[in-house]
């Protein structure tokens, strides 16, 4: 048995999808948890479609997941000469054909067809014939079998039958001298020695040609597996009409990788009743006995469920460094790690992407402060501006703006002039400082709006507490 080896292939014709993503999870999933390995080929024979910045996209996608691969990239577009090898031998044992059916001719046969029966497909015209000219014009096509069975034997599906009489003549060779998908996918798998096709069921229809090539080029099949589609919430496959789709678009909206790993193992696979699954429970759990037989739904709830649970278990300073470029993105100078690891401690709890800490960290980070009306009536009433005015006093002749000295200021303040409760009085003050009654520590609050700001908002403060008529 040779060593197991899975891949993904993606075409680079844009950002990697999330159906993408789970092909390649399960793959990365099925070759770690059985000591195997996994190898990354970019499918950019389609030149006109394939961009150097949807390849860039892909492999930041993958590394970005944590789907690290033992082999590759390949790319297919360094690989012609190679295919072009397999085409002369098919071509010298009689297994494929030159055809120079004109395209005008063929679409005229195609549309004619369409109309009669519905059925597209080459007939076979230039299948026996010996005198084509390689020097004029040509394409190169598969002599494939016209009578009997093709059977797929898929490890989801069991085995699925296709009669050769509905499959054409494919073509591997354009007259341009490009490959076709069909046939590069097989030369690269037996090449690559891949030994399990795990792939998404839309390519079942490819299976048998692919087979056939096989066959006809004596290399042993690989093991086939084809993972129901993505579904959207209304059942319909899921693409654009559902929102984003691209592994990209989650990143940016504030996702952690965790948890859209976790997301889509989940989609289509499951081990009990268990949802929460890190990497390594992946690689230890998952296998092919696991995969359902109908499609997964996407579940955006679930998904962000999930992410606030990552949020909830990320390290501090991993948290931090996560949230630093949404911080940043809002133009504010997050440089102040410890200041934005204070943050991120008191809002993780509320917060379901990481997007979301830029929005409540903005009190510590820009000068103009909002004020929640709810929280500023409630709290900036008029019986608490005389206390306010005191504070403000004690504070602006505090002889360190730190949490020691505010912490004296404020106690001389409150309890010793005013006699409250130490609550009393910081409710209001929180509300003065950052708009809402969430905060860190009080004093340490104070320290992080900074001395300029932190009066300037207090001054402000009793300003509304004195117009306040609750
Ligand atoms: N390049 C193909 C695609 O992106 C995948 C081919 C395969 O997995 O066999 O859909």
């Amino acid at each position: 048995m040779p060593p197991l080896k899975t891949r993904f292939a993606p075409s680079p014709t844009g950002f990697l999808h999330i159906g993408g993503a789970r092909t390649a999870l399960f793959n990365y999933l099925y070759a770690r948890r059985h000591g195997g390995s996994f190898l990354l080929r970019i499918e950019d024979t389609d030149r006109e479609r394939s961009t150097e910045a949807s390849t860039k996209a892909i492999l930041d996608s993958m590394k970005w997941l944590g789907m690290d691969w033992d082999e590759g990239p390949y790319f297919q577009s360094e690989r012609t000469e190679i295919y072009r090898g397999h085409v002369d031998r098919l071509l010298a044992e009689g297994k494929a054909y030159r055809c120079d059916c004109p395209p005008e001719l063929l679409d005229a046969k195609r549309e004619a067809a369409l109309k009669a029966d519905g059925k597209v497909m080459y007939d076979g015209h230039c299948r026996e014939r010996i005198d084509v000219d390689p020097s004029k014009p040509h394409v190169v096509r598969f002599k494939g079998p016209k009578t009997g069975q093709t059977v797929v034997h898929d490890l989801l599906r069991g085995d699925v039958s296709f009669e050769n009489s509905d499959l054409d003549d494919l073509i591997l060779l354009r007259s341009d001298g490009g490959p076709m998908y069909n046939f590069v996918v097989v030369v690269d798998d037996i090449l690559m020695e891949i030994t399990h096709v795990i792939r998404g069921d839309d390519h079942l229809t490819n299976t048998p040609r692919q087979i056939q090539l096989y066959e006809a080029l004596g290399a042993p099949l690989p093991q086939f597996a084809h993972v129901p589609m993505i579904l959207g919430q209304d059942k319909k496959r899921l693409s654009k009409r559902h929102g984003a789709t691209s592994v990209e678009s989650y990143r940016e909206a504030g996702y952690l990788p965790e948890a859209l790993v976790n997301f889509l193992a989940r989609l289509g696979w499951s081990h009990g009743d268990q949802e929460i699954f890190t990497l390594a429970e992946l690689v230890e759990h998952f296998d092919l006995d696991g995969v359902g037989r109908s499609a997964g739904v996407f579940n955006a709830d679930k998904l962000l469920w999930l992410n606030a649970h990552y949020i909830k278990e990320c390290p501090r300073e991993h948290l931090a460094s996560l949230v630093r470029p949404f911080v940043e993105a809002k133009g504010y100078d997050a440089a102040d790690t410890a200041k934005l690891e204070t943050l991120v401690e008191v809002f993780r709890s509320r917060c379901k992407l990481l997007s979301e800490f830029a929005d409540k960290a903005a009190p510590y980070y820009v000068r103009p402060l909002e004020l929640q009306p709810d929280d500023a009536r409630k709290q900036l009433t008029a019986a608490v501006a005389p206390v306010l005015e005191d504070l403000l006093q004690a504070f602006r002749a505090a002889p360190a703006w730190t949490v020691e000295a505010l912490g004296e200021a404020f106690h001389a303040v409150v309890e010793g002039k005013h006699g409250l409760k130490i609550g009393k009085a910081a409710q209001p003050l929180r509300v003065s400082l950052v708009g809402t009654t969430v905060s860190p520590g009080i004093f340490e609050t104070l320290v992080l709006v900074g001395r300029d700001w932190a009066l300037e908002r207090i001054e402000r403060g009793i300003a509304y507490a004195r117009a306040n008529p609750a």
